[in-house]
């Protein structure tokens, strides 16, 4: 069939922001999606589930009309009438000022997170929350331990570029996946294999696919990797692989830190870990003697009550060796921080109160079922506007989330493109664009472009994007501020000459514009983003977050986790799946056909301990609940550990809610953060 090849962006919550090629057929439908070859980053690779994307776009439950549910909350569409835009624009808007009138404007929570990842139809709510005045959302769900603890040490979000990963000679994938979740960091890595001969090295507690690819795997305990992180530095400093000279010049107190990390040696390390000393020696040697080591900082292990401090030990390692002096040297955790947007126009900032209150949206289920350490004296909330999310499965402590939205008294509308189970729990729900058939521009967090992705598609059925609804509930609400006025284009336009960047007309060809700073910019030689342009192995945690008394100031483990007990003597880490992104994909069908169904991996040995074999089901609690899966022998991590990939949509389990109904909504430390691989939990035949 004829076709044309359009570029856009991937916008899902990925690092790799993929370039991509989209075959457009028609100019009504799509078929394969490609990633851009010219592109120096995507190199023409994007994951399986982005190449199949056709099957998202036109999968047959995209929501196509307004509804208006007229029968019981979590049902879906059958409990849904259709109705006009009008109509469902004037109920919202009157729904939002009438909770406002019984209890000022606080009560209503407009919530959303990273469905989209693009600068407009992402961020645009704000811009509507604070014309409004209602409650703010603290944004701890991903990234708010790891960025702390990024930040403690080097100051600024933003590391040494991607693509150098394939001039290094040890890459180090430190708690991620990239062979199921970020494929073109695999890319990289595998230029840097086959012209340098580079080893792989992967830290990760079970033994994943990007493991199965590596030199060495070390799968530590969960929530341990602090501790791995200072035995490799003890033995660096002790076998004299440690940078005195670049120390000297450029990190802020290198003989504290050696003297702090005498005692933290792989003996003491191997007990918290349940590593080998051998295992930690032997790689600290390796990452000792390698100048040009990169370590490909993941997510994965900063999802624990102690993973900021986690994170920033894992930091400290380059600045240790001197590796950030080197090309294909340092490390990368994200480039969200690279180039300075000036979001003041999409997200009104100019109206911005800072005097408004502020909910943690990882903890939406105690906030909605009245929790005092969120709602404190103020209003409850009787009112959300949700956007890009599902936080029925995607929050943790997902029991008290089904609670909230059981609420009578709470209102909801749900912006979305599928009858999620959070919109199945909305008094409206509104039907919404793909990035197929908006205008956006997108940062990223694995590579120094910005890029900007026009609409491919008309808008299937009577689909409206992000910014379109919040203008229409702005005009209704009676909400000024310039940037309701504009379309997307004319945003991103006048954003993008506000941050002094190359406007619409000067980008690129093609979308992308290179924002890689040169070289010793990028590798910090001339110096951090710290006051005293050093980087720091004395963290000032006070500086990042209110909940710092427990949090040392040099790189440690902190042992606030989880643990369990002879109760719950398991960890479950509930990490994603190769084929869904967070619930996204979840319901197309090759991805659910790659995931088979919810499974746990569980020790060979504990199995048989239970009497149960593979295909057996199992269920897996807490105090929180329980949970029944398939359970799956395998060997790849230590006994303790048990892992569950995927966030199924919660009818795929047998008593209808998901994993996160075990996780825990405590905040990490300093500043919250979702714990998501911190819990503890037993094991039992279902
Ligand atoms: S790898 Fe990530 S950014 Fe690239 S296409 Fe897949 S989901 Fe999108």
């Amino acid at each position: 069939m004829p076709f044309d090849l359009v570029p856009s962006v991937c916008p899902h919550d990925c690092p790799s922001a993929c370039a991509l090629e989209v075959e457009r057929i028609d100019g009504r439908r799509i078929g394969r999606v490609r990633g851009a070859s010219a592109q120096s980053y995507t190199q023409g690779v994007v994951c399986a589930k982005v190449a199949r994307y056709a099957e998202r776009q036109h999968h047959p439950a995209r929501l196509s009309r307004p509804l208006r549910r007229v029968g019981e909350k979590g049902v879906g569409e059958a409990a849904f009438s259709p109705i006009s835009w009008e109509d469902a624009l004037d109920e919202v808007a009157e729904q939002l000022t009438r909770a406002t009138q019984c209890h000022g404007s606080e009560t209503v929570w407009p919530y959303f997170y990273g469905g989209t990842m693009g600068l407009v139809q992402r961020d645009g709510i704000h811009r509507l929350r604070h014309a409004m005045r209602y409650s703010r959302e603290h944004l701890s769900i991903c990234n708010m331990l790891s960025d702390a603890g990024w930040l403690a040490g080097v100051g600024v979000k933003r590391g040494v570029d991607g693509r150098e990963m394939g001039k290094s000679d040890l890459i180090v994938v430190w708690g991620g996946n990239p062979v199921s979740t970020q494929v073109n960091v695999m890319t990289h890595i595998a230029t840097a294999r086959k012209e340098r001969d580079a080893k792989l090295v992967v830290v990760d507690p079970y033994r994943t696919a990007s493991a199965e690819q590596a030199d060495l795997h070390l799968a530590p305990l969960p929530g341990t990797d602090g501790a791995l992180a200072c035995a490799v530095m003890h033995v660096l400093f002790r076998e004299g692989y440690a940078d005195r000279a670049y120390m000297e010049r450029y990190t802020d107190d290198p003989d504290g830190l050696e003297a702090h990390l005498a005692m933290r040696d792989p003996g003491w390390a191997a007990r918290i870990t349940g590593l080998s000393e051998n295992e930690i020696v032997g790689f600290a040697r390796l990452y000792g003697r390698t100048r040009r080591s990169y370590i490909r900082v993941g997510y994965g292990f900063s999802r624990s009550r102690n993973g900021a401090a986690q994170l920033f030990a894992v930091t400290c390692l380059p600045a240790v060796t001197g590796a950030w002096a080197h090309e294909g040297g340092g490390a990368l955790y994200s480039n969200h921080g690279l180039v300075t947007i000036d979001r003041s126009l999409i997200e009104g900032l100019d109206l911005f109160d800072p005097g408004t209150r502020i909910l943690d949206q990882s903890r939406i289920g105690p906030v909605l079922t009245g929790d005092p350490r969120d709602i404190g004296d103020g209003p409850p909330v009787t009112a959300l506007f949700i956007q890009n999310t599902n936080p029925m499965v995607v929050a943790p402590e997902s029991g008290l989330a089904l609670r909230g939205f059981q609420r009578p008294d709470l209102f909801v509308c749900v912006h979305e493109q599928f009858m999620t189970e959070t919109a199945a729990m909305a008094d409206i729900v509104l039907p919404a664009t793909t990035f197929l058939e908006h205008d956006d521009l997108y940062t990223a967090g694995g590579h120094t472009y910005l890029q900007i992705a026009r609409a491919v598609l008309p808008p299937h059925g009577e689909c409206r994007s992000n910014h379109e609804v919040v203008c229409g509930l702005a005009e209704r609400l009676g909400a000024r501020h310039p940037g309701f006025a504009m379309s997307a284009i004319e945003l991103i336009d006048r954003t993008l000459h506000l941050s002094g960047l190359p406007d619409i007309e000067g980008f690129p060809e093609g979308g992308w514009l290179d924002c890689c700073p040169p070289f010793a910019t990028g590798h910090f030689l001339d110096g951090s983003a710290h006051a005293d342009k050093k980087f720091h192995f004395r963290a000032d945690w006070r500086a990042l977050g209110r909940e710092h008394a427990q949090l040392p100031s040099f790189p440690d483990h902190v042992a606030v986790i989880d643990e369990g007990g002879p109760e719950q003597p398991f960890r479950l880490v509930a990490a994603p799946s190769r084929s869904f992104l967070n619930t996204s994909f979840n319901n197309t069908p090759s991805s659910v056909a790659r995931e088979g169904r919810p499974t746990a991996l569980v020790h060979p040995e504990v199995l048989e301990g239970l009497r149960l074999g593979d295909g057996d089901r199992i269920r897996v609690g807490n105090r929180r609940g329980s949970v029944v899966v398939h359970a799956r022998g395998f060997d790849g991590m230590q006994r303790r550990v048990v892992i569950v990939e995927g966030l199924w949509p919660n009818h795929a389990f047998e008593e209808g809610i998901g994993i996160n109904l075990l996780t825990s909504a405590d905040p990490g430390q300093p500043r919250g953060g979702a714990v998501f691989h911190d819990t503890s939990v037993w094991l039992g035949p279902a």
